[in-house]
């Protein structure tokens, strides 16, 4: 009997498990539409609902999060876009603020950003996002990188924590960007560092490493112990289950979401699947369902919709069922996980209701009657 199975038949005995490991206790393709879903991370900047009705279509509930990233549109359009578009859905959908460094320098830029995040909780937002040009990109008066345990960022992190917000936190880059693009273990990574060569970190050796990135946001969360985080990405920590492990450890109140980085996991289920399922088993209740599905201004409503199809549903496959498949992010095919249910139900929505919950259920109840239908 394999390990993984031996274990959850004690954890059931023991009431802590209340399902059976195994195909027998999995979900089938056929069961995709009906469970109840949130993908924690989308990007949508577009006021076309394709991407939203695509959603309520496939079980979905989406939150989409605004980035200060030059790619988007800048970041007041992304506000509205998503402010009307949660106003117009406020059953699928939901918003994570974020904040410009801009006018770091100047003696106002705190509580310039404070008062903005006040809006933006007022206006429904259940978090704040912060993103890896904090730390690879912006550079203070002095020419300093800006890092994220920076003491400046403290009272923005003390309002997140105050209100109920949760901390979305995007630092440092896969392992896969220190590496020459032939090293890198997925496509995904190949394919979007050589498009943004400024971000691939192997090319730009003088820049903090991958480690100084890591030990960054970590000291940051241990100054922070009561702040909820979310490492999006997989906190960076995508290319080891056992370092993402050693991360979920030392710090209680973080989670990670999977956006992007289901192909890195696949690459390890790949020389190891029971341990990858371990894994997943182990920190069923830290791992939240994201896909990093991204709708751009211009997008038709078709592509939109049937890309967002095929990737929520090749994830589910692979989460769910033991089935083999080919995926784009990498060229060997892959064998699926077959979790247990009660963990499906856990990555795939509990632990997004439990995580954002509180402030999702406090989203001004004015938004939702006056919106349109
Ligand atoms: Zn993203």
């Amino acid at each position: 009997m394999k390990i993984a199975a031996r274990l959850s038949i004690m954890l059931c005995a023991a009431g802590l498990l209340p399902v059976v490991a195994g195909a027998a206790g999995s979900y089938t393709l056929a069961d995709f539409a009906a469970l109840p879903k949130i993908d924690v991370h989308v990007h949508i900047n577009s006021a076309d609902p394709a991407l939203v009705e695509q959603a309520a279509a496939d079980g979905f509930r989406l939150i989409t999060i605004n980035v200060d990233y030059p790619d988007f549109p800048p970041l007041p359009q992304q506000r509205s876009l998503a402010t009307g578009l949660v106003a117009a859905h406020p059953e699928t959908l939901a918003w994570v603020a974020s904040f410009e460094m801009r006018g770091w320098d100047e003696a106002g830029w705190q509580q310039r950003v404070l008062g903005e995040l006040g809006t933006a909780f007022a206006d429904g937002a259940i978090g704040v996002k912060v993103w890896k040009n904090i730390g690879m990109e912006f550079r203070d008066r002095a020419g300093q990188l800006v890092m994220i345990d920076d003491p400046k960022f403290d009272p923005i992190f003390a309002f997140v924590r105050e209100r109920g917000r949760v901390l979305v936190g995007h630092q440092g880059e896969p392992h896969n960007c220190w590496l020459p693009l032939a090293q890198m273990t997925v496509n995904n990574d190949r394919e979007y560092f050589r498009e943004h060569p400024q971000y691939h970190m192997f090319l730009h050796p003088e820049l903090p490493s991958y480690e100084q990135q890591m030990a960054a946001r970590d000291r940051m969360l241990a100054r922070n112990p009561q702040l909820r985080f979310m490492g999006a990405h997989m906190a960076s920590l995508e290319w080891s289950v056992d370092e993402l492990a050693r991360f979920l450890d030392r710090h209680p109140n973080a989670v990670v979401d999977l956006a992007a980085r289901m192909g890195q996991v696949q690459y390890q289920s790949n020389l190891d699947r029971d341990k990858v399922r371990r894994f997943f088993i182990r920190y069923q209740e830290r791992l939240l369902y994201g896909s990093d599905l991204t709708q751009e201004p211009d997008a038709s409503a078709a592509a939109t919709r049937k890309d967002a199809h095929e990737v929520w549903l090749r994830d589910w496959r692979y989460l769910t069922t033991d089935t083999v498949q080919q995926v784009p992010e990498l060229d060997a095919p892959v064998r699926g996980l077959a979790l247990p249910r009660n963990v499906i139900r856990r990555i795939y929505a509990r632990n997004a209701e439990r995580w954002f919950g509180a402030a999702w259920k406090a989203r001004p109840a004015v938004a939702i009657a006056d919106a349109p239908r």
